[in-house]
């Protein structure tokens, strides 16, 4: 997909025409019109695509966003459903509170705007998860506002284009470029025009201006871009500046019986938030005497299995997992019980749930185990 214009000719534009205008006729002809969001002004539709977008690549949204839409077509049937059957559905994609947030909008939405969506980009902004850039890519497309997005991307290239030598992540360099980017929107045009210069920055980013080695030679920007014409692709936009991540361990017990391991749901508020996962202890506690005291479980210790490494924003984990096997199979713990976040459960039943990657990983590392242990 990246390289997709390579090979094609040159793009011919008219050098000395506005920004936009370059970028809407570079658009027309070597830009994206066949993704599975595009061509709808359904703001419902535009919202989801946005935010599955973030952090996440095209090729891996494609699949969660049909699933995610033929499930919950509309703002409506997301706020009626539980936020673990948004989980659910958000399984395996990453950065989970994306999920959270879109339930928690739905809801906003059906209580403050009678399911529909405020047109204007300061109110989208009051809806959770949705950040300056994602309400204007909302507006633009749904409404034909005339207002810039600024994701990652856009910053990419506007660094690039006007040789801004800061780190754009820094407040003082992001609202320059804000700045810059309202500058070169489309002077008084319709709602078409404000998709296609929409939809134009955000292919410029992903195909031509990408992160390493960008495609200038097929670039509309070329003519007047600072740091095409200065040789400082390489080098702009300025990096963040290094920051030593901290390393947090974690010890995850599998606990193994009948065929079944056992899931604990965490806590709505912090990391997988609301998920389900193993229960997890501190490297300095006892994985019995916790299976006993907090579980109300006997259980024996089998095997410790390979560490696994997850990095978030600010920090690293590294989980060290511990195999168990349980001598009574009820999750007979008191509390647990009581608030149903305790499941026995096959692999492939524990695989359906709303789990974090790390989580799935280990399951598929527990399986083989646990068919030994039902075939011995
Ligand atoms: S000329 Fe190169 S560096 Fe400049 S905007 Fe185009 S692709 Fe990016």
């Amino acid at each position: 997909m990246i390289r997709q214009t390579v090979g094609r000719p040159k793009v011919s534009v008219v050098r000395s025409a506005p920004f936009a205008s370059r970028l809407i006729q570079w658009q027309l002809v070597y830009g994206r019109h066949s993704l599975p969001w595009q061509g709808t002004r359904d703001p419902y539709a535009i919202w989801i695509s946005e935010i599955m977008l973030q952090q996440t690549q095209v090729s891996t949204v494609i699949p969660y966003y049909e699933r995610f839409m033929a499930a919950f077509p509309n703002v409506a049937s997301l706020a009626s459903v539980s936020v673990e059957e948004v989980l659910t559905l958000w399984s395996g994609l990453g950065y989970y509170s994306r999920g959270r947030n879109l339930h928690r909008a739905a809801c906003m939405l059906m209580e403050q705007y009678n399911g529909m969506f405020p047109r204007d980009v300061a109110a989208l902004q009051q809806l959770p998860g949705i950040g300056r850039s994602t309400a204007a890519a909302i507006a633009a497309f749904a409404f034909g506002e005339r207002c810039t997005i600024l994701d990652g991307n856009v910053k990419r290239i506007l660094a690039r284009y006007f040789g801004v030598n800061r780190y754009p992540g820094e407040k003082i360099t992001e609202e320059r470029l804000w700045h810059l980017a309202e500058g070169l929107l489309p002077v008084g045009e319709d709602h078409e025009t404000m998709t296609s210069y929409t939809q134009a920055l955000m292919d410029l980013g992903a195909l031509i201006c990408v992160r390493t080695q960008p495609c200038c030679q097929y670039c509309p920007l070329q003519a007047d871009c600072n740091a095409y014409q200065n040789d400082l692709t390489a080098i702009l936009p300025v990096p963040r500046p290094r920051k030593i991540l901290p390393v947090k361990e974690i010890v995850h017990l599998i606990l193994l019986n009948q065929g079944q391991v056992l899931l604990k749901k965490r806590q709505a508020s912090g990391i997988w938030g609301g998920l389900w996962c193993f229960p997890e202890i501190t490297v300095d506690q006892d994985g019995i005497d916790y299976c006993k005291k907090n579980l109300y479980l006997r259980a024996t210790k089998l095997t410790e299995l390979p560490h696994l490494k997850h990095t978030f924003t600010h920090f690293k984990l590294i989980i060290r997992p511990q195999l168990l096997q349980s001598v009574m199979h009820q999750p007979v713990c008191e509390e647990s019980s009581r608030k149903d976040d305790c499941l026995w459960l096959t692999i492939e039943e524990a695989l359906q749930q709303a789990i974090p990657a790390p989580v799935k990983k280990l399951l598929l590392m527990t399986q083989p185990v646990l068919q030994s242990c039902i075939h011995e």
